[in-house]
């Protein structure tokens, strides 16, 4: 009689939390695709997940790979970027971790799935990963995909910083007009 396979999405144990099943290996025990809060992926075996034997990547504090590969969905653009925006906000050894995490930007969304769902495919390669209101956080419904100079568009323009007419420096900030 065939047990009903565990349900682990979204499942936590230590630093792993579950996001999908994977494959089965030669016993025909599930495998679960997890990913760690260093911003890792990792397969390990539903079992070992549920009893919280599996606790993280076991890669942590390592120098990030560009591409993690545990897995097929790897090899996809908006896994890739699922994967690039969600470590900037939790591992603070990313570059760019001080504009994302580093500012409290927070990832929010629970999945790949919920991610996928929401923002669609990559409409091509020049496209990344925008937040709609840059000040928000990455979660449903702040997210699209845009270029690099509608990603620019959408900051707020910086002002010049206003100089003295007679000396031509710039003025100190208490001084500059409202
Ligand atoms: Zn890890």
């Amino acid at each position: 009689m065939a047990r009903t396979p565990l349900n682990l999405e979204g499942f936590r144990s230590g630093k792993l939390v579950g996001l999908k099943r994977y494959d089965q290996n030669s016993l025909k025990q599930w495998r679960w695709l997890c990913l760690c809060d260093c911003g890792n992926t990792h397969v390990v075996l539903g079992a070992r997940l549920k009893d919280k034997h599996a606790q993280s990547c076991g890669q942590c504090g390592l120098k990030q790979e560009r591409h993690p590969r545990t897995h097929g969905l790897s090899r996809t653009p908006e896994w890739n970027a699922y994967m690039y925006a969600k470590t900037r906000c939790t591992n603070p050894n990313t570059i760019g971790w001080k504009h994302y995490g580093g500012r409290g930007i927070k990832f929010l969304f629970t999945s790949f799935e919920q991610f996928l769902a929401d923002i669609g495919p990559k409409p091509s390669p020049k496209h990344t990963v925008d937040r709609i209101n840059n000040h928000g956080h990455y979660e449903p419904g702040n997210v699209r995909w845009a270029t690099k100079s509608e990603q620019l568009m959408n900051r707020r323009p910086v002002k010049p910083i206003p100089r003295d007419p007679k000396t031509k420096r710039f003025l100190k900030k208490e001084l500059w007009p409202a």
